[in-house]
């Protein structure tokens, strides 16, 4: 393969701006400075390094990442910034997809992939993939309201559609729940514990499928799919 059209599709710049990078000796096969960006190259076996740092190559990358609150999860920075802007190199060179938004002002597991196959296993609904949330609410649980979540409460989907929301395990120590669901639809949870009557104050995802956050916030870090499917 060609060293331009490989660091083109890494997107390290158009083919132009590769040709001057190399022209400024950035970029090195090896411990080779490279002198034209038209050489031939074996991903799978040539060290690359531009500015210095290897890039590093692979087909799919999958990452575990802790979603601060007060980033959006989205492309776009708007209001707020994009939980993008928190993810370096080599990682922000790859077209990552976000499997299972969290709403700006929560925080916690997020799974970044470049892979539309496994952002649908995670996120369909028919894939029934459970997720864990801890939210602090605005004041003490009970145990009638976990009956009734546990049982299903009718909630208002985006579309203007209701749908029944069900907690399909949920344990409680005073203002703080830990609710695990099979679906993903937006607001659902802080919409399941308003229809009970409780106001959720901070939402983390602490788990997708069998992937535990054991990160802080703000970081991430390379995953199998096994991680995330327990197999
Ligand atoms: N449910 C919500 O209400 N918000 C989230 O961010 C995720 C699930």
């Amino acid at each position: 393969m060609r060293l331009d059209k490989f660091l083109s599709n890494l997107n390290y710049g158009s083919r132009k701006e590769i040709k001057l990078m190399v022209k400024n000796g950035l970029v090195k096969v090896g411990n080779l400075t490279v002198k034209s960006s038209d050489v031939k190259i074996d991903p799978n076996y040539d060290k690359i390094f531009v500015n210095g740092t290897e890039v590093i190559y692979k087909e799919n990358v999958i990452l575990s990442f802790y979603k601060p609150a007060g980033y959006l999860s989205s492309h776009k920075a708007e209001i707020y910034p994009s939980l993008f802007e928190l993810i370096g190199a080599p990682y922000n060179q790859y077209d990552l997809k976000i499997a299972g938004r969290l709403d700006y002002d929560s925080e916690g597991l997020v799974i970044l992939t470049t892979s539309g196959d496994l952002v649908h296993q995670i996120t369909h609904p028919k894939k029934k993939i459970r997720k864990v949330y801890e939210a602090k609410l605005d004041k003490h649980f009970n145990e009638s309201s976990k009956l009734k979540l546990l049982q299903g409460v009718e909630i208002m989907g985006e579309d203007g559609m209701p749908y029944i929301g069900i907690a399909l395990d949920l344990h409680y120590k005073e203002d703080v729940a830990y609710i695990t669901i099979d679906e993903g639809k937006f607001h659902q949870v802080k919409k399941m514990f308003l229809e009970v009557g409780f106001l959720v104050t901070n939402l983390k995802r602490i788990q997708i499928g069998a992937l535990t956050l054991d990160l802080e916030p703000g970081t991430y870090k390379e995953i199998e799919e096994n991680d995330i499917f327990g197999r």
